[in-house]
């Protein structure tokens, strides 16, 4: 890519964010004494995906810009079982993005105070024990058009309501038999605030808590309270909660119990093209065998992109660029593998792999002769030094860089052509072997021994440069290639599963391959970059993941 469209890049995509405005703002009135105290709080039912990286972004680095704090909290309020599986990845993906937490909390440990602060409501005459099924709550709800109609349970008495909620508490009632209602307005035009269920009943075993509740706070109401009890200044959530902010501002103020309520504020989730970006349906992947794991390298989780080879500072920088915004909008997935080029090109070392391998014999080399090539490991940092590559008589090419009849503008290896060999010799070929079913056997080619590379030959000009290794001591690697997981969407359709999203071939690279140990990252000259697979390689195997390929397709946007 050019620099050009680089800065370009940089230009459009370089990110505002309007919560920052916000915060500026309450300090600048003396808000909470100037305090900025923020969470993340995942709920553990699945891994991380790069969605939740730009929440944890956003929030981690709030707190580290004001000088705050932000929590780690489990949302926990639903009673199921505890996943430690997803509980342990939620951690190492947080402090893998490079984050730490202020305090690890659950919000299941505020039970007590939730349920006290549901009898407070109670005993003011903000809340009653509905005994209407939930087919019938939904249809005395209303429409948009129309106002919803009154529950014939709602002028309860205070001491009524106590008392039901109290044998609802104790498993008097089973599940669906009542629930407790935030008594608000059922003619309000937000539906939320249509006297919206605020506790359910539900017999189940919670991981933290056991069986000591049958009763469970709904998230509407739990989750301003979780944020009030720890004392959250700005709680930060994605826009789909818009409308349920009314309701998160009325729990808090009507319990009556903090006098400086937490502000929330909504920001546009991150969509990114050619994936999905919900815990359920990356579940359903998982699932369905249409992926390997949680950490499929083809998976937007962050697992996934660590296996795939991302970088932490890839993801930052990503989530940096496409700025807090409050409109929702889908990201070009393109930007983040712009993200990954560009953070690893000036960090790790090429290394010379052949795909789809033509055997190329040297006739005028002699037959026993090794030459050892001194290459750069990365043009752009001669810092990162150079290594050894062996030249001899027999060496593979990749079989795009040969061509028996070329096409116009074909500038590598066809009969007749001369290409230089980079960092060894000047190459011409003279003459295509073939197998009796007419398959290429091997290439005949000559060397022109002055051109030797670093030999400050500085002869006749060659148009293609094409990368090779020695077939005597090239090593067999796996390596797999990644498409998207979704197709890309049809004008107005709905996104479609990419069935052939992995290939898997045998490359052939140079023998310092052999050193590449589980997660190291290398650019395949001409190819991309490429990382040893964390679970597959072996000391007799390696197996490698294609990150990224090394040109960008990202369209500048207008
Ligand atoms: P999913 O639908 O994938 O399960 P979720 O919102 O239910 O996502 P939570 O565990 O409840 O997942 O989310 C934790 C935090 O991450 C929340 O504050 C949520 O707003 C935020 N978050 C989740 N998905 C995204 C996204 N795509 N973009 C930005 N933030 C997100
Ligand atoms: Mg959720």
């Amino acid at each position: 890519m050019s620099s050009k469209e680089n800065n370009d890049i940089n230009k459009t995509e370089q990110g505002s964010n309007f919560i920052h405005n916000i915060i500026d703002e309450d300090i600048a009135n003396g808000k909470n004494g100037g305090a900025v105290y923020t969470r993340f709080p995942p709920e553990p039912n699945g891994y991380l995906h790069i969605g939740h990286a730009k929440s944890i972004c956003l929030n981690f680095t709030t707190a580290q810009k004001y000088g705050g704090k932000c929590n780690l909290r489990y949302d926990d309020t639903n009673p199921v079982k505890e996943d430690t599986e997803y509980i342990d990845s939620i951690e190492e993906d947080v402090r893998w993005l490079g984050f730490e937490w202020d305090e690890r909390l659950w919000a299941s440990d505020y039970f007590q105070q939730m349920y006290d602060a549901a009898v407070e409501l109670i005993k003011k005459g903000k809340a009653y024990v509905c005994d209407l099924s939930a087919e019938e709550i939904k249809a005395y709800r209303g429409t948009l058009k129309e106002p919803g109609k009154e529950s014939p349970y709602r002028n309860r008495s205070v001491e009524e309501n106590l008392k039901l909620f109290e044998e609802m508490r104790d498993g008097k009632y089973a599940d669906g038999e009542k629930v407790l209602r935030a008594k608000i307005d059922m003619a309000s035009p937000n539906i939320n605030m249509r006297d919206p269920v605020i506790y359910r009943i539900a017999h189940a075993t919670h991981h933290n808590t056991g069986d000591k509740w049958c009763i469970y706070p709904m998230y509407d109401f739990a989750h301003p309270l979780e944020d009030a009890i720890e004392g959250i200044t700005h709680s930060i959530c994605t826009l789909e909660f818009e409308d349920h902010r009314p309701l998160y501002d009325w729990s808090i103020k009507e319990v009556g119990w903090w006098p400086n309520p937490p502000q929330q504020i909504e920001f546009a989730r991150l969509d990114i093209t050619n994936t999905v970006m919900s815990k359920r349906l990356l579940k359903g992947f998982v699932d369905d065998g249409i992926v390997e794991g949680w950490d499929d390298p083809r998976m937007p989780t962050i697992a996934g992109l660590r296996r795939r080879g991302y970088t932490p500072e890839a993801i930052r920088d990503f989530c940096e660029r496409i700025g807090v915004a409050k409109a929702n909008s889908v990201v070009d997935i393109a930007l983040l593998e712009h993200c990954i080029r560009e953070d690893l090109k000036d960090k790790v070392p090429s290394r010379n792999v052949v795909f789809d391998p033509i055997k190329i014999v040297i006739t005028n080399y002699p037959e026993d002769q090794t030459e050892e090539m001194e290459m750069e490991n990365n043009r752009n940092v001669p810092e990162m030094g150079s290594r050894k590559v062996p030249f001899s008589r027999e060496l593979y090419v990749d079989g795009n860089d040969f061509m028996e009849v070329p096409v116009k503008k074909y500038f590598r290896l066809f009969p007749g052509n001369e290409v230089r060999f980079k960092g060894a010799y000047f190459i011409t070929c003279n003459e295509v072997i073939k197998n009796d079913d007419g398959s290429i056997k091997e290439l005949h080619c000559t060397y022109d021994p002055e051109t030797r590379s670093g030999s400050g030959f500085e002869g006749r000009k060659v148009k293609g440069t094409i990368h090779w290794v020695d077939a005597a001591t090239a090593v067999p690697v796996k390596v797999r290639k990644y498409d998207y997981l979704m197709k890309a969407k049809e004008e107005g359709g709905p996104e479609e599963l990419n069935k052939e999203s992995m290939t898997e071939e045998t490359a052939y690279a140079e023998p310092l391959i052999n050193e590449a140990a589980p997660g190291d990252r290398f650019q395949f000259f001409r190819h991309g970059y490429y990382i040893a697979d964390s679970k597959l390689t072996t000391d007799n195997e390696k197996v490698f993941n294609q990150i990224v390929d090394l040109k960008s397709s990202f369209k500048i946007k207008k």
